[in-house]
């Protein structure tokens, strides 16, 4: 069994790559069987994060037909697989962003749970990547223009009726006027699944290319990813909500 999830949130610089690597990571840690994808077609940066940026098949090669998705997986020291995209601009507008959403489907024959690094913005990338989707995390600071561009996610993944799983604060305790996660939660209408605080070790593991919870397991961001990655696993509560739909495919 297989589902697609992709971390999506309107704004840029929120921490959707950041999430993305962490769950994966995190969840590889528990002996779940991830694929984290690139959906990011004309920004791509997931492959910076990992470390994994010059490998010799991309996302961009399976969207131009050059190759099978299956030539695009890579296996992350972290544990957990990985289909980088190019950072090459001449491949940047040779694709059509449309076209993620079979290359992302293709791969659900295999097992577990996929990652898809959404796009920022609500043009046609961020788009696919809701597309593309089983549900979505959404992926916010906890500041007005960020949740605000969050609600216009909210609201877009709730006209392509796509199930959103919650909210993740990115970010928090950076600032003093920032929004609560009652307020975001209230504005948005959807349950805040977890918290992450801001932490000066998510910059340093991105300048290490290897994610938080692995460079920096007992960090403080890292422990509030793997206690997202627990909630993903029915190991423990989320902040909010109920949370059941990843019971099962995330199974060891
Ligand atoms: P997005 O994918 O939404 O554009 P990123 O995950 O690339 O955002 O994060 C943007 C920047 O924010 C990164 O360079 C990273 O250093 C910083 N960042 C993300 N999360 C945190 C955090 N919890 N604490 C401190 N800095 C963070
Ligand atoms: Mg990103």
């Amino acid at each position: 069994m297989t589902m697609v999830l992709s971390i999506i949130s309107a704004k840029g610089g929120v921490g959707k790559t950041t999430t993305t690597a962490n769950i994966a990571a995190a969840l590889a840690k528990r002996q779940c069987v991830v694929t984290a994808v690139d959906g990011n077609v004309t920004t791509p940066n997931l492959s910076i994060h990992l470390g994994c940026a010059l490998y010799p098949v991309t996302l961009h090669d399976v969207l131009a037909g050059r190759a099978k998705i299956e030539e695009a997986i890579y296996r992350h020291p972290a544990g957990f697989h990985v289909v980088p995209a190019s950072l090459s601009v001449d491949d940047l507008y040779a694709v059509e962003p449309s076209r993620l959403s079979d290359a992302v489907r293709a791969l659900t024959s295999r097992p577990g749970l996929i990652l898809v690094d959404g796009a920022a913005g609500l043009g046609r990338e961020a788009r696919a990547a809701m597309d593309c989707a089983d549900s979505l995390l959404i992926v916010t600071n906890p500041d007005m223009p960020a949740v605000t561009d969050a609600l216009k996610a909210v609201k877009l993944a709730q006209r392509l009726g796509k199930p959103i799983v919650g909210i993740v604060i990115n970010r928090a305790g950076a600032h003093k006027h920032e929004m609560s996660a009652k307020e975001i939660s209230d504005m948005l209408e959807v349950p805040v699944f977890a918290t992450i605080p801001e932490d000066k070790s998510v910059p340093a593991s991105i300048a290490a290319h290897m994610p938080v919870v692995v460079m920096k397991p007992r960090s403080r961001s890292a422990r509030a990813f793997n206690k997202l990655a627990a909630t993903m696993c029915g190991e423990a509560e989320p902040e909010a909500g109920i949370f059941s739909s990843l019971l099962g495919i995330l199974g060891r």
